[in-house]
């Protein structure tokens, strides 16, 4: 027992990369440095005011107790309602819906009760970080395909085919993607989910940015596509996102019956349930959609007019390139022409130049950095000119 506390789990688990590098640059802030942030990965907005008061009310009523493992029934009927509208779900069936603390816990869930040892996952790089240490606290092989820009970020189904083994269970998808925003069109989409069926396998669809889209784009639920596809993808979406409400901790997760009560009983041992006043708050904003939409729309003018401005500065610098990316709050440049490792590169930047980025090397791609512009104009216009100069300085 000496020096042996751990568990297998427990010491092969890493941190997330993400929130370090947002703690050091609020760690820097609150020592007075002047930083320029970009490593968050959450809305900088306010929640939207009714879901907030729909949420005190449930308070002041005394929705303070324990509630359903797998969510209060009226926010599930409202989420099969919608997701059977959308074509997820063939009948408005809430048994197929879970309500979790959180879309990160959606996926750990969809991981964990569907893969085990001896089970691989596909896994497209550059992924979000989590994905490869669930799957390994699954005692599941992560195997890592990767897509760099010159391709869009996105796997191809002939890349995932080639990837498949015997022991393959799951391939995972994030469109719109973190850390890259990229978005999969529905003929791409279609042919790895056509894919997936002829070779008997099971597809997670992280689809938490689905409504932060840009340039008219749309976005495709793979579940959507044939009765076969709904009963292979588990559907995982929340609230962080769409409504600036991180800290509620509200996920979902969709599935066919078999998985979706083998997640709630999942769920019911190990956290019970989402926080009940929260799941109020929510079903306030499944119940007012349109409402709930003209908020994210006021959000995502500002979005969209600060990923432009990001987009434009970071190509007008020497050494640097970055893809028109369509949806949630991200661009992924290139940086590998400077010739620094994309974990040098932000080292260095935040060091010299007080600019908080994330490298590539996080998201399983090196050469490249993420820059989220859940930021004010502001300092997106001071990150990007002390960005320059640290460019202009590294290649001289
Ligand atoms: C933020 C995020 C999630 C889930 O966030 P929660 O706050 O747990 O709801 C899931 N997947 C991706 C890709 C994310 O970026």
């Amino acid at each position: 027992m000496k020096n042996n506390y751990l568990s297998p789990w427990a010491k092969n688990v890493s941190p997330s990369p993400t929130l370090a590098v947002d703690a050091k640059a609020k760690a820097l802030k609150a020592a007075g440095e002047d930083v320029c942030g970009f490593g968050a990965g959450e809305p900088d907005f306010d929640t939207p005011a009714f879901i907030k008061e729909a949420c005190a009310k449930a308070l002041a009523e005394g929705k303070t107790k324990y509630a359903p493992a797998a969510g209060i029934p009226d926010l599930r009927q409202a989420l099969a309602d919608q997701y059977h509208e959308n074509g997820v779900l063939t009948e408005a069936n809430s048994a197929q819906v879970v309500v979790s603390p959180g879309g990160k816990y959606s996926c750990y869930l969809a991981i964990l009760a569907t893969c085990g040892p001896g089970d691989e996952v596909i896994i497209p790089a550059p992924y979000w970080v989590s994905y490869p240490e669930m799957v390994k606290l699954a005692g599941a092989q992560p195997k890592i395909i990767l897509a760099g820009d010159e391709q869009g970020f996105k796997v191809t189904a002939a890349q995932i085919e080639e990837a498949i083994t015997p022991a393959t269970k799951l391939i995972i998808l994030n469109s719109p993607s973190n850390p890259t925003g990229c978005l999969y069109e529905k003929s791409e989409m279609e042919e790895i989910v056509e894919l997936a069926c002829k070779k008997d396998l099971l597809v997670m669809s992280d689809e938490i940015y689905e409504y932060l889209l840009y340039d008219g784009s749309t976005h495709y639920r793979p579940a959507s596509f044939s009765s076969e596809a709904a009963e292979r993808v588990i559907t995982v979406s929340g609230f962080s996102k769409t409504f600036s409400m991180t800290g509620w901790r509200l996920g979902t997760l969709v599935a066919n019956p078999e998985i979706a009560k083998a997640v709630a009983s999942l769920q019911s041992q190990t956290t019970s349930n989402a926080t009940t006043f929260s799941q109020y708050g929510a079903l306030a904003a499944v119940q007012n959609w349109s409402s709930a939409m003209q908020a994210v729309n006021e959000m995502l003018v500002h979005f969209d007019r600060r990923r432009l401005m990001l987009l434009d500065g970071l190509n007008a610098i020497n050494g640097i390139s970055c893809l028109r990316s369509q949806g949630a709050f991200y661009l992924f440049p290139n940086i590998s022409e400077l010739g620094m490792s994309s974990e040098d590169f932000s080292n260095q930047l935040l060091e010299k130049e007080k600019v908080a980025v994330v490298s590539g090397h996080a998201f399983g791609s090196d050469g490249y950095i993420r820059l989220s512009y859940a930021t004010s104009d502001e300092i997106i216009e001071k990150g990007l000119s002390r960005i320059t100069s640290f460019c202009k300085e590294s290649t001289n």
